[in-house]
């Protein structure tokens, strides 16, 4: 079941995987960006465990909000806001609920999109991190809408759209962010933000494994 402990061991996952993949995502951001991807996703996570160690929350949308808060203070750049604003619309759409379903991990999925939409302002197709969520959200509500009782399905579900969302980047031309500087350049590199997306909804299947 997806209930509190299941949230403290998925930003656990995050954190490892931003540890993991941190010169990756340093190396990505470096073709298109300015190589501080994977230093911010790492600095960030690691302040989100220590947070972990300090208290325990209650219920999944308490660990996520302690998270949106943690990440805008620490991640900085263009990633901090974003990803704090997703952690806290997806937080909000949880609600005090202690356990998350199919159906509510899909809620929280496009709760979190939509976030980083508004303040962003990317449309699919502009090579970032949206073209990581955006496959992740429909996939998840197709799955929860087929009436998968299994939330395993739903979370698998929605990382593997977002690894190949990440993937689909490639050829793009990127038109927001730093990326955008670079023009018709950008094409042929994969968008650092949409691969830690995958990261992190990735690390969500491993935290219910
Ligand atoms: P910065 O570009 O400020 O150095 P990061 O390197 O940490 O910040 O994050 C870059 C990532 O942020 C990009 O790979 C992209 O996925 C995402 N990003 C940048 N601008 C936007 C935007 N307007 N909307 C959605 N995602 C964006
Ligand atoms: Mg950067
Ligand atoms: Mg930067």
């Amino acid at each position: 079941v997806l209930d509190a402990n299941w949230a403290v061991k998925w930003l656990t996952l995050c954190a490892q995987a931003m540890a993991e993949h941190r010169v990756e995502l340093i190396e990505l951001d470096r073709a298109i960006g300015d190589s501080d991807h994977g230093e911010n996703m790492d600095r960030g996570f690691q302040a989100v465990l220590a947070k972990l160690g300090e208290s325990t929350p209650e219920t999944p949308g308490a660990a996520l909000k302690m998270t949106a808060m943690t990440l805008m203070s620490k991640v900085g750049g263009a990633a901090g806001p974003l990803y704090g604003t997703a952690f806290l619309r997806a937080a909000t759409a949880l609600g005090d609920s202690a356990q998350i379903d199919p159906s509510a991990w899909a809620d929280a999925l496009a709760a979190a999109r939509d976030g980083i939409v508004a303040r962003g302002k990317a449309e699919s197709g502009d090579k970032t991190m949206v073209d990581a969520w955006t496959p992740a959200v429909d996939a998840a509500r197709a799955a929860a809408d087929g009436g998968s009782t299994d939330v395993l399905g739903v979370l698998v579900a929605a990382a593997e759209a977002a690894e190949a969302g990440a993937v689909a980047t490639d050829p793009m031309i990127a038109r927001k962010g730093r990326a955008s500087y670079l023009g018709e350049r950008s094409a042929g590199h994969r968008d650092p933000g949409a691969v830690s997306s995958a990261l992190i909804l990735r690390a969500a299947v491993g935290a219910a494994a």
